[in-house]
């Protein structure tokens, strides 16, 4: 089906209703949805304001005062059964996504099994938010440390992922025995109340087994930026995970640490592979192309600066060249699409301003101009940019968020680690080679400064499991994996006195 016979308002409609949502909800309002994928418009959805912005933290954060009272494993129960719900939905809410974002739809779907895999792993980790028992120098006395729910997480995420990311941090948060406020990005409404609505069907399946889930335990407010501030200030809430650009982090950040609230920042990347002599070029292939082209450059994650040894340099970019020559750029909704559209005009701007840019300080770009314009004017399909550069200055130390790779020769693997760490940003990484010392030096503490370092596979792709997050400009913050649980606790340490003497520690004599 050509991109101008799409009927996506009936469609997008047919799966709201599908997953659940009121047609309130999504018609009538004055935030207008429009599909990357054609430009038309999918919904009109009602906008919160302050007040009900405020009047949603206050509910939530009486739901905290009830659910942090249910034991950990129960409130366990409640994000199995959304699991449940959204396998059920995956296909709907998959479409949905790739509807509202444009991504091809094994993207879409691939957002919500990841989904799927953290409520798995929170629901582990809800028999495992351990303390330690730790050695105390005081006789007949014990030391511990315990974990307590915090209060309610305020959940800001961004467009281009926009219901995995609200998972990460909301199945965690609430097996931890908080309660949620969540401000999707405004681009993002129709996916953010599609989840909502499973996550209530979750409820009311709980409810039914006998479970307590307050009523405002996953508050959701929809808007722009100005109902993120409300939330940022909020004294009810203790902790806000911010997903977007680094420039919305430098706004978030300082107002959370005004109040001495906490802040996990998922901010820009401007992540890069090193192509090391010895690297496998058929796999290296594979990997920078998923990597940089992958979600039309649409991911943190994506590659976007890559160092190529002299040696395999001709070797591999003429092969480069040739697969973003030829990659499939179409509907993301038909099969055999590998690129889908920008998100929207605004994007396609920046993208060729950076091109210009590259252009300026002697980059040769190949692709990068605007295609299916006929079929489709009112949305932004790109040919993925590759751009030599004799060095790395201008945009390639920025995050574009388009298709665009920037490619570099190196001759010496320190200069290119140095040249690797040399921009702000820290999110991901990767170097493809066989040389184990390369690798080894690569993930050692003199090699990569991100918090997601990589051998023989791309940058993007990060799985469940591991945490998630980068150092420098995207902000410090880890979610997802690991023991980054523990950002939506609050720790007590507590020392018991099971005897009948009163000893001080560090020998301290005060007798009264
Ligand atoms: P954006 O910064 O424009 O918006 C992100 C969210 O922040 C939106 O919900 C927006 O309404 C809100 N917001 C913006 N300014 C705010 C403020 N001052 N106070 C409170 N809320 C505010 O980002 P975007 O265009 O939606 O997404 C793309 C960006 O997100 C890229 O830079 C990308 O790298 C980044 N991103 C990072 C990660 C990560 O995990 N590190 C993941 C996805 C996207």
């Amino acid at each position: 089906m050509s991109l101008s016979d799409l009927d996506l308002p009936r469609e997008t409609r047919g799966l709201l209703l599908d997953l659940g949502v009121a047609e309130a909800r999504f018609a009538g309002g004055t935030l207008k949805v429009r599909s990357p994928v054609d430009g038309s418009e999918i919904g009109r959805v009602a906008e919160d304001d302050a007040a009900g912005t405020a009047a949603t933290i206050a509910a939530a954060h009486e739901a905290f005062l009830a659910w942090r009272l249910v034991p950990a494993p129960q409130r366990g129960e409640l994000v199995r059964l959304f699991g449940e719900e959204l396998r059920a939905g995956k296909a709907a809410l998959g479409r949905l996504v790739s509807l509202e974002v444009g991504k091809i739809v094994s993207e879409g779907l691939g957002e919500v099994q990841e989904m799927i895999d953290i409520c798995d792993f929170a629901v582990g980790l809800s028999r495992q938010l351990y303390g330690l028992t730790i050695a105390t120098e005081r006789a007949e006395h014990r030391m511990m440390e315990t974990w307590h729910p915090l209060g309610v997480v305020g959940i800001i995420s961004a467009f281009n992922f926009p219901v995995a990311v609200w998972s990460w941090n909301a199945a965690l948060a609430l097996v931890c025995g908080n309660a949620v406020v969540w401000k999707p990005s405004e681009k993002t409404p129709l996916t953010a109340l599609a989840t909502t609505a499973l996550f209530e069907k979750a409820l009311a399946r709980f409810a039914a087994g006998g479970g307590t889930a307050p009523a405002g335990l996953a508050g959701l407010i929809l808007g722009g930026r100005d109902l993120g501030e409300v939330l940022v200030d909020h004294p009810k809430v203790p902790l806000v995970s911010a997903t977007g650009s680094t420039t919305m982090g430098r706004a978030v950040g300082p107002r959370l640490a005004g109040r001495f609230a906490r802040a996990i920042l998922e901010l820009g990347g401007n992540n890069a592979a090193i192509v090391a002599p010895s690297a496998d070029l058929d796999l290296t292939l594979r990997g920078v192309a998923f990597s940089a082209m992958g979600t039309a450059g649409q991911r943190c994650t994506s590659l976007r600066r890559l160092f190529v040894h002299d040696s395999v340099y001709d070797a591999l970019v003429p092969r480069l060249q040739k697969a973003y020559g030829s990659v499939t750029i179409g509907s993301p909704l038909e099969a055999g699409t590998l690129i889908g559209p920008l998100i929207d005009g605004a994007a396609f701007e920046r993208m060729q301003r950076a091109l210009d840019a590259a252009r300026s300080q002697g980059g040769t770009v190949t692709g990068g101009e605007r295609a299916l314009e006929a079929d489709a004017p009112d949305a932004f399909y790109v040919r993925p940019a590759l751009v030599e550069m004799p060095a790395q200055c201008g945009p390639v130390e920025e995050e574009t968020f388009a298709p665009i790779l920037y490619v570099m020769r190196y001759s010496d693997f320190d200069e290119a680690l140095a040249l690797h760490n040399a921009v702000p940003q820290g999110l991901s990484s990767s170097i493809f080679t066989n040389d184990i010392r390369e690798a080894e030096a690569f993930l050692s503490d003199r090699g990569s400064d991100c918090g997601i370092a990589n051998v023989n596979i791309g940058p993007s792709g990060a799985e469940i499991g591991g945490a998630f997050g980068g150092e420098k400009e995207t902000g410090g913050g880890r979610e997802s994996g690991s023991d980054a649980w523990k950002a939506y606790m609050r720790r007590a340490t507590n020392t018991i006195n099971y005897g009948r003497s009163l000893p001080l520690a560090q020998g301290v004599k005060f007798d009264v």
